[in-house]
């Protein structure tokens, strides 16, 4: 980078980024060209089961910048949605999350969801629920191993047109995921009567358990919540073996974070999904490193 960036003298790659001295407007049209070139890849965080079993994979957009190098989803996605072109690039999103799904399916891995991330500008169209119809139709992935996940504040914005629209993805047979859980301002009544399958904690919850001011007593109501709601629960963000213990203890179904693994490339998720249980293998590894 230093040859590129000379001018800027030591200074890391991401301080360059973050400083924008890149022309937003350069990186939007590098972003449009990559669409119709192939420029985007989807990464995979699995989601394990208390026994450390892949359930689910979270499907997570990458983009290589030709010179600037990764660029990461919190940078993409405001300027996706600025240009509207969130629309077509989601909709890529979620096609190439399902033909990966379906593909591992064909070649015989054991089958799991696949949990797409849904931008609010997708979610408000009214011809949402027939773009997803239709990408299940073309990778020929069932509806039971698809799951959006919104965020809160997408789903109270407008209570009656999110129910709608939620029944509509419902009736599809897809199923429904409350991303980043607790951070937002969703009363619960709006949220019982919301045709949802699972709410994911967010990650602030869960990484400050052993803090001093831990925030035990918010995971335990969630957790409680979910439960009597008659709802999935994922705890995102799992990074020690203790978070790991607390959230199993309280009844967590599922959990995701580096603990089990960083987001991975699609020919790395088929592994995983042949690997056995993630973190009970991993303590194997460990214990056979050390005899
Ligand atoms: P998210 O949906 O809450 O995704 C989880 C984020 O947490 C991911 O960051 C993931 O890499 C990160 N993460 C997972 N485990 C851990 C952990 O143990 N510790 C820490 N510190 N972080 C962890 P990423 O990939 O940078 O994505 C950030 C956000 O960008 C996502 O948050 C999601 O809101 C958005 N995003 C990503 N891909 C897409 C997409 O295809 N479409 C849309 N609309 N948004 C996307
Ligand atoms: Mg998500
Ligand atoms: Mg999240
Ligand atoms: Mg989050």
């Amino acid at each position: 980078y230093e040859a590129k960036f000379g001018n800027y003298g030591t200074r890391t790659f991401s301080s360059v980024l973050n400083q924008a001295l890149i022309d937003r407007r350069e990186l939007e049209q590098e972003m449009a060209s990559a669409l119709e070139h192939g420029g985007y890849e989807l990464h995979y965080q699995p989601q394990c089961d208390q026994n450390g079993r892949v359930a689910a994979f979270e499907a997570l957009l990458r983009f290589t910048h030709p010179t600037l190098g990764v660029v990461p989803p919190s940078r993409l996605v405001p300027i996706a949605e600025e240009s509207q072109m969130i629309i077509s690039l989601g909709t890529w999103v979620l096609r190439e999350a399902c033909r990966h799904n379906r593909q591992w399916q064909l070649e015989g891995y054991p089958p799991v969801r696949v949990a797409v991330n849904i931008s609010s500008m997708q979610f408000a169209r009214e011809d949402f629920a027939d773009s997803v119809a239709k990408v299940l139709e073309e990778t020929g992935l069932a509806p039971e191993f698809l799951e959006l996940e919104l965020t809160e504040s997408v789903v109270v914005k407008d209570f009656t047109e999110s129910t709608r629209q939620l029944q509509r993805l419902k009736r599809l047979g897809v199923s429904i995921a409350i991303d980043d859980f607790g951070t937002g301002y969703s009363s619960l009544n709006y949220l019982h009567r919301l045709p949802i399958d699972r709410l994911k904690i967010d990650r602030s919850f869960i990484q400050v358990l052993s803090a001093p001011n831990s925030t035990l007593p918010i995971l335990e109501a969630i957790i409680a919540m979910a439960k009597n709601m008659e709802l999935g629960v994922v705890g995102e963000g799992v990074e020690t073996d203790e978070q790991r213990a607390m959230l199993c203890l309280k009844g967590c179904d599922l959990l995701q974070g580096f603990l089990y693994s960083r987001p991975v490339s699609a020919d790395r998720a088929k592994f995983l999904l042949q690997a056995g249980p993630l973190y009970e293998s991993m303590l194997r590894e460990d214990a056979l490193a050390v005899a």
